[in-house]
């Protein structure tokens, strides 16, 4: 009997690809998706069924939040057994922090979720999109003895495929505008599509999709840099109702020895916020305890972000807040990694 093609969802939530150039202000802003796909004859002979379905008021990525991500989850879950794979157009600017969010979202996911958009609208001449879309719903219709490949939620852009969570915007010009710093890409696309299956998720079992969708937005980001001064530290700490900070460091995770940035942090984890180690460098590991000016930090008890981006340990912090992880078991929980978002 012959095998039925794989159905995949194209959820568009706006961004680059979908917009058109407003004649007026030359602008670019969002348009009916289904009728710029109309005029990509290429679609038809994918080897799959796509359906698609629109944000009603598609988005510039700068204005996601976090009930856009809880949209996109519900999409996913009200759909999950009626398609193979989910492919989510999505402006850049933001992408990875929402790739990051729905991998932490989707628990025992079986089934690829991947993420994709452009530079350059899909209707202009030179467009990034279309290559960027039809690899991104090949990979989401890859199969295996009737399983899919991938498991997880992915990132595609320029012919590369990415865990969601390990990536970064690095450019804001080129079309290769992604980087995933600390993880191998899970397949690249050339001639053919080779996909790297040592590293990829295993599918769980048989366990069924598990959709948290709780985030607690009593968070911040905070970038050290030389000179911060004791009030911005201690204002930001006072920020009403606050339960987690992600600190972003130097190097390893240093930050400077002075007793008043110590104890103003060690107050704040007494008083149950916790503060997480993320390293501003683009590469590489938090290490507490490497140099002496992250020795005190690990002993007033920082979790250390490892070799996380800040977008996943942002999402990461108010995905885990969101589900009532008590201060008592965070740092076991945030150290640990939950979809491969760390080492
Ligand atoms: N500003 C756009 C957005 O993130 C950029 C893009 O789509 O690449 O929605």
């Amino acid at each position: 009997m012959p095998q039925s093609k794989p159905k995949i969802l194209l959820i568009y939530t706006g961004g680059t690809i979908g917009m058109i150039k407003d004649y007026e202000t030359g602008a670019l802003k969002a348009f009916d998706f289904k009728k710029l796909l109309k005029r990509i004859p290429e679609l038809q002979l994918l080897d799959c069924e796509i359906d698609t379905i629109s944000f009603e008021e598609p988005l510039d990525s700068s204005n996601i939040s976090i009930q856009d991500w809880q949209n996109i989850a519900s999409i996913i879950e009200d759909k999950y057994e009626s398609f193979d794979g989910f492919v989510v157009l999505h402006g850049s600017d933001t992408m990875s922090y929402s790739a990051s969010a729905l991998s932490f979202m989707l628990e025992n996911l079986a089934k690829p979720v991947v993420f994709t958009g452009s530079q350059l609208p899909i209707g202009d001449l030179r467009t990034d999109a279309k290559e960027n879309l039809i690899t991104a719903i090949q990979t989401a219709s890859l199969q295996d003895k009737g399983k899919p490949v991938f498991n997880e939620v992915c990132l595609y852009f320029e012919y590369k495929l990415y865990r969601g969570n390990r990536t970064t915007k690095i450019s804001a010009e080129h079309f290769n505008a992604f980087a995933s710093p600390n993880f191998p890409e899970l397949a690249e696309s050339g001639v053919h599509l080779k996909v790297n299956r040592e590293i990829l998720l295993k599918n769980k079992g048989n366990k069924k999709l598990k959709v948290n969708k709780s985030f607690d937005d009593n968070v911040t980001v905070l970038k050290l840099f030389p000179g911060i001064s004791k009030n911005v530290l201690s204002s930001v700490l006072k920020t009403p109702n606050l339960k987690g900070i992600i600190l972003e460091t130097y190097g390893s995770g240093n930050a400077p020895t002075s007793e008043w940035f110590i104890s103003e942090l060690e107050n704040a984890i007494k008083n149950n916020i916790c503060v997480i180690n993320v390293t501003q460098c683009s590469g590489g590991s938090v290490n507490m305890g490497q140099y002496e000016t992250s020795t005190q930090l690990k002993n007033i008890g920082i979790v250390s972000g490892k070799d996380i981006t800040s977008e996943a340990a942002i999402t990461k912090l108010m995905y885990l807040l969101g589900q009532k992880v008590t201060p008592k078991v965070f740092k076991t929980i945030f150290e640990t990694p939950l979809r491969g978002e760390m080492t």
